[in-house]
């Protein structure tokens, strides 16, 4: 019988990985493209990866995939030629991941979703097949001089705060879904510009991009690979950067400078700032900006009350999170963002 899921315990996995010789890269690409059967596809794809050795977590909907996946440095060629032989997939972006270790996954996972990117768009005439223009770094510089283009950051408030392309427009909500009527409304009279939209990796805009040209826009371009590969590129091309202070990621840095500007301030003294951290107290957890005299004065955590907490015996802060609703305190990326600013928290 063929084998579509993993059947061995976690531990036992993690375990083997530890164990493993061979370094493993970590991988991340996507493509829009119609799958008529997502459930067949996604099969399909785990049996093929499965034997690859590649973990990791995959999303398959019907408007494409989704992936962040290890391969051991053996079998990298060997699985490019399997996803390039995929037509849709034919010479797709691999993001190799830096600074890592390979060891971010130690199962393979591969779901079905309704969608790659949840976006709330319930108009059954949107599709993904009508998609913006791509520009590369140079092109994005390019257009940037022209007075006639305007730039969408399709981004969360936090990233946007820290580094956003220059004149960049920010979308105020907390979510994508808000975000994409919000940006068609708030883009109502410059149907005749240029919209260059842009993200993180990439994923976001180019369907933001779709939805603009859904909505009547009609030179609608998105900027390939997002922030990451620009500044790639940019540095590779020599090309100045027009994105201006830290792109945003959530991993252990919580952000890649790309130029030396800090355009952010101190949630705490208003000093310029722009290092994220997450309140010390594992009771709040809130992600936030942080100076170093305030990360010293308050020991990492975001109000004095937070300090205090901080500051008891490890068995007194257990307690006083009993009972506790936790679903606001317990460190939620989703979440975090949503908690009011805290300048009024402070005393
Ligand atoms: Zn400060
Ligand atoms: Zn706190």
């Amino acid at each position: 019988m063929t084998v579509l899921h993993n059947r061995v315990s976690q531990a036992q996995l993690k375990q083997k990985l530890y164990e493993e010789a061979q370094h493993r890269t970590t991988i991340s690409f996507y493509q829009y493209f119609p799958i008529s059967n997502p459930q067949q596809f996604r099969d399909d794809l785990y049996k093929a990866l499965n034997e690859l050795q590649v973990f990791g977590r995959i999303y398959v909907a019907h408007e494409g995939i989704n992936a962040q996946i290890s391969v051991t440095d053996g079998n990298f060629e060997a699985l490019k030629n399997y996803l390039f032989a995929i037509e849709p997939l034919n010479a797709v972006r691999l993001n190799i991941a830096v600074d890592d270790d390979g060891k971010s996954f130690w199962v393979l996972k591969i779901k079905v979703r309704e969608k790659i990117v949840a976006d709330g768009i319930s108009d059954p005439g949107f599709s993904m097949e009508k998609k913006g223009k791509y520009v590369n770094a140079a092109e994005m510089n390019q257009l940037l001089t022209d007075d006639n283009t305007v730039v969408i950051d399709m981004r969360n408030h936090y990233e946007y705060e820290v580094g956003h392309f220059d004149k960049a427009i920010e979308i105020p909500s907390d979510t994508f879904r808000e975000q994409l009527p919000m940006a068609v409304e708030m883009m109502q009279d410059k149907k005749d510009r240029n919209v260059i939209m842009y993200c993180t990796g990439g994923i976001r805009c180019e369907k933001a991009s779709a939805y603009m040209l859904h909505n009547g826009f009609e030179n609608v371009f998105h900027l390939e690979g997002g922030i990451i590969n620009y500044a790639k590129q940019a540095k590779e091309a020599g090309l100045p950067s027009k994105f201006t202070g830290k792109n945003f990621v959530f991993d252990d840095r919580l952000g890649e400078r790309i130029t030396e500007d800090i355009i952010a301030k101190c949630h705490q003294c208003g000093q310029p700032a722009d290092t994220h951290t997450n309140c010390k107290n594992d009771g709040c957890h809130l992600l936030f900006i942080q100076c170093e005299k305030c990360a010293a004065k308050y020991d990492g955590c975001c109000s004095a009350a937070c300090q205090t907490v901080y500051n008891l015996p490890l068995e007194e802060q257990k307690e006083l999170r009993k009972g506790v609703d936790k679903g606001q305190h317990i460190f939620n990326k989703a979440k975090a963002r949503l908690r009011p600013p805290i300048k009024n928290k402070v005393e």
